[in-house]
């Protein structure tokens, strides 16, 4: 079985398949919990949507972020499931992404 971990946040094969063939995540209530849609619009003196986007080096204060949602492995999961071509999603790059997909239709 794959799985990809840092400290505390580890999302493996099934745990993706779990996450994704959930009702919750696939009806998107999830995004509501959003910690990045939050923040946007009550600090928008701090965080804009572009944030997440824009960037030559991975910003750590955005991945810090990321790493305090609470809808992470969720955000990460959608990501691997869509393969977005730029961004950061679950703390991940877009680049780092693609691998996860990569290795998840592997063991699939
Ligand atoms: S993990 Fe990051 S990009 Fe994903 S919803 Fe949360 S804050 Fe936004």
């Amino acid at each position: 079985m794959g799985s990809w971990s840092k400290p505390g946040q580890k999302l493996t094969v099934t745990m993706f398949r779990v996450i994704t063939e959930s009702d919750e995540f696939r009806s998107g209530v999830w995004r509501e919990s959003s910690l990045c849609v939050s923040l946007t619009k009550h600090n928008p003196d701090h965080y804009q949507p572009e944030d997440w986007f824009n960037w030559k080096r991975i910003p750590e204060r955005i991945v810090a972020v990321c790493n305090e949602c609470p809808v992470r492995l969720e955000c990460l999961s959608y990501a691997i499931q869509i393969t977005p071509t730029e961004g950061i999603w679950g703390g991940r790059s877009s680049r780092a992404i693609k691998k996860m997909a990569r290795q998840i239709k592997e063991v699939s």
